[in-house]
């Protein structure tokens, strides 16, 4: 059956009136998907967040329905550097939902490496291909790209800034184990400096609310004041910091593990210490609650010990079904497709507190949190990220946003950092 068939029959039932209004409040969000690029989680609802997570659910057990969702769709992949597991993720996601791809790995296969804007690029490719998925070591390149075409963006990572459908992967997760993504105790453990899917977690599930984060991490690798900030800024929402992973394993209900590496360390005694406080073995999961489910974004070095793989608790291959689950949900949602035979569940209903939830500054949990150039700006501002996009691609307008109107803090478009006054 077609989208399109499938869609008038739905509109034609007349059978229920309760399944009709379910598909028309379906449709109502998943449409409000469609056309719309996605560079950070905040980009979007926890209305959406929810849909993508239960239309997930969904394409999981009805592999042979959605088949055809994307019929006629092309995909592309852009990785200006490579990351093999997420374009392979992305790739099959399309190719599950009947449609196909285009792309290229490394920039030296591309325009790129005579010199190419990224927004050059993106005017290029847009003429071929109908959603796009892009990684690129600049932070900022995704939010170029949005900026160049109309055609739905997917950020499959810009340099250490988002990773937003790793993010979803991650949820999918842990409701996979909890049936809920709130009321838990998550331990994070590991560089929580770097790690950005650890932000993007964090920030994610502060909007959920009702969690309590043990940030489990040595002193040189600790959890920037940002994300701290927006855990503050949430009332139902705590922390701990911890430099001892055995001293609160017990009292975890999920625990995500990050790669430790030794090129962020200036003492390399520190890190020969350290390094074997994190390896997470069998032996010391004999401490955690029978199940604590073990996130890692992968690929992992040493952190996990092989022995870990076989115990009911180690989730990470897991993780990467649903990251491709989460990408099928997502490209079939931004393109407009509509999954044959969905019908949402009432994981999708936005939850009374969540719909009026405020952080501290009066922020909605439940809204997109977006944020807009402000053209009053003081000229002199500049990002001194020096890995953000502005400061490699100089023709670049600079975009700052308004963070916080008592400090008169002004943040980068781009990547998010703290602007400079020069
Ligand atoms: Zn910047």
């Amino acid at each position: 059956m077609t989208n399109a068939m499938n869609a008038s029959s739905s509109s034609n039932s007349s059978s229920s009136s309760n399944s009709l209004h379910q598909t028309f409040s379906c449709s109502t969000i998943a449409n409000s998907l469609a056309g719309k690029s996605v560079v950070t989680l905040d980009d979007i609802s926890t209305a959406q967040i929810r849909m993508l997570l239960d239309k997930a659910r969904y394409i999981d057990s009805h592999r042979k329905e959605v088949a055809h969702t994307c019929d006629g769709r092309v995909l592309a992949t852009l990785f200006y550097e490579p990351s093999t597991r997420t374009r392979l993720s992305f790739e099959t996601a399309m190719l599950r939902l009947g449609g196909k791809v285009i792309g290229f790995a490394g920039a030296q296969l591309s325009s790129a490496s005579k010199g190419e804007t990224v927004n050059d690029t993106l005017k290029v490719v847009s003429n071929y291909v109908d959603v796009v998925a892009m990684r690129h070591p600049k932070e900022g390149a995704a939010f170029v790209a949005t900026q160049a075409v109309s055609t739905p963006i997917i950020n499959a990572g810009d340099g250490g800034h988002m990773h937003p459908t790793q993010t979803l992967a991650d949820l999918a997760t842990i409701l996979a184990r909890f049936g809920r993504l709130n009321n838990l105790t998550v331990g994070l453990c590991g560089d929580l400096t770097y790690g950005r899917t650890v932000h993007s977690l964090i920030e994610t599930l502060c909007r959920f609310g009702n969690v309590h984060f043990v940030l489990i991490s040595p002193d040189e690798l600790k959890t920037p004041q940002y994300v701290i900030d927006r855990i503050n800024a949430t009332e139902s929402c705590s922390y701990e910091e911890t430099r001892d992973l055995m001293e609160v394993i017990g009292n975890l209900d999920v625990l995500y593990m990050t790669r430790v590496q030794e090129e962020r360390f200036t003492d390399r005694e520190q890190y020969l210490r350290l390094r074997d406080t994190y390896i997470l073995t069998e032996e010391k999961l004999q401490k955690a609650k029978s199940h604590m489910p073990v996130l890692h974004p992968l690929p992992r070095i040493n952190e996990i010990a092989v022995d870990v793989d076989n115990d009911p608790r180690a989730a990470y291959f897991e993780q990467v079904k649903n990251g491709m689950l989460m990408r099928m949900a997502l490209e079939s949602s931004v393109l407009g497709d509509e999954l044959c035979g969905y019908e949402p569940t009432d994981f999708v209903n936005v939850t009374e507190d969540e719909l009026q939830s405020v952080d501290a500054h009066g922020i909605s949990l439940a809204d997109p949190r977006v944020h807009t150039t402000d053209e009053n700006a003081p000229e002199t501002l500049t990002c001194p990220n020096p890995r953000c996009i502005t400061n490699s691609e100089l023709t670049l307008k600079r975009k700052f946003y308004k963070a916080d109107s008592v400090r008169h803090e002004y943040r980068c478009m781009y990547c998010d950092e703290e602007a400079e006054n020069k």
